[in-house]
């Protein structure tokens, strides 16, 4: 795929690309303050979600297309680009008819391919950009799935957005730097975006995740910006002031050169993932294990049941032996889990 660049003016080869905006369009006010206050710091790229994919019906869906007009208010008086989440071919046509700069495909909406389909066939035959988050499973061929449904459909002003995976304990959704690492070795012309509000979930750690974003090279950064975050309708705690994304923006090093894309750091990179996953699984276990603790002493249950753990241990061993992996590393690794399991309930 031979890829565009995204913006034909000077911005193209600004570095990183910085997009920054509220999670969503709440009210003109909210938008035009916020948007005045990021162009006055030399933002140019402007983002804000009108139609809001949330988890729960009775959550805050977005303002709807009447935020289409502020955003075109946002342009005329800043000069800004403007940018909104569309998720079906309605919303294609009515944000490209509102003269939007640029289209993005949020997470939920690329883990379905029909969705993505819907969309590629709603922008056919127009100069669209558009950014593809990743989806929220970690797949790299569902991604770049994505991406190929719109090229196919003559989009070649694309982008991708890396905004983290499901499961993560730490963050809201865990990094795995490896995957967007491996789409940029399979698609290297393609800009690659970090978003480090929706891998943080909180403000306090979004500035280091843009750091590890520009330590991997990225072409850019969306970080979600509110004039008045903790009022914020949706994603409150992750939201900073446009103040504090200038700051953000001074304190970070950028490299311009060295692209971390050799071999070693890419695997390395998957070991650091894997780890990370290894010891979120570890916390998960031990909560459990807390919780099993506390039924225990309720049903005055002992804590130590040697005979459950003779079972788990040869099960895991089986499961294990079918696996390929050694015995004596594999019952090594699960009777000190257990041990720290018994050390938990016990206190
Ligand atoms: C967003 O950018 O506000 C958003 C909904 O993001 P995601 O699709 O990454 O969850
Ligand atoms: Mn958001």
């Amino acid at each position: 795929m031979h890829f565009q660049p995204l913006f034909s003016d000077s911005l193209s080869s600004d570095f990183p690309l910085i997009l920054a905006g509220p999670c969503s369009a709440e009210s003109r006010e909210q938008l035009l303050a916020t948007a005045r206050l990021l162009a006055e710091n030399g933002i140019r790229l402007f983002r804000a979600g009108v139609w809001k994919p949330r988890t729960h019906p009775n959550d805050f869906e977005g303002v709807g297309s009447i935020g289409l007009t502020w955003l075109q208010e946002v342009k005329q008086e800043t000069g800004m680009l403007t940018a909104t989440e569309i998720a079906t071919a309605e919303h294609v046509e009515k944000a490209l008819h509102a003269g939007i700069d640029v289209l993005w495909i949020g997470a939920r909406t690329t883990t379905s391919p029909f969705s993505v389909q819907q969309i590629a066939d709603a922008l056919k035959g127009t100069d669209a950009a558009v950014l593809v988050k990743n989806p929220v499973i970690s797949d790299v061929d569902l991604w770049i799935g994505a991406i190929e449904r719109l090229y196919r459909a003559g989009i070649k002003r694309l982008g991708a957005v890396h905004r983290g995976f499901d499961g993560s304990v730490r963050y809201r959704n865990a990094p795995l730097w490896h995957i967007p690492l491996q789409l940029r070795q399979r698609l290297p012309s393609l800009p690659l975006f970090g978003d480090p509000s929706h891998i943080a979930g909180r403000r306090s750690l979004v500035a280091a995740i843009a750091q590890q974003a520009m330590d991997l090279h990225f072409n850019g950064l969306m970080i979600e910006c509110h004039i008045n975050p903790q009022e914020a309708l949706s994603d409150a705690e992750q939201q900073i002031t446009p103040q504090e994304l200038s700051v953000l923006l001074a304190e970070l090093t950028v490299r311009k050169t060295g692209c971390i894309t050799d071999g070693l750091a890419a695997l390395r990179q998957q070991i650091d993932d894997c780890d990370s996953v290894l010891l979120a699984t570890l916390v998960k276990r031990l909560r459990i294990a807390q919780a099993i603790g506390n039924y225990k002493q309720v049903n005055n249950l002992s804590v130590l049941q040697p005979e459950r753990f003779e079972e788990m241990l040869k099960s895991r061993l089986l499961e294990a032996d079918a696996l390929g992996l050694r015995e004596h590393f594999i019952q090594t690794i699960f009777e000190t889990i257990h041990e720290e399991s018994v050390r938990t309930q016990l206190q």
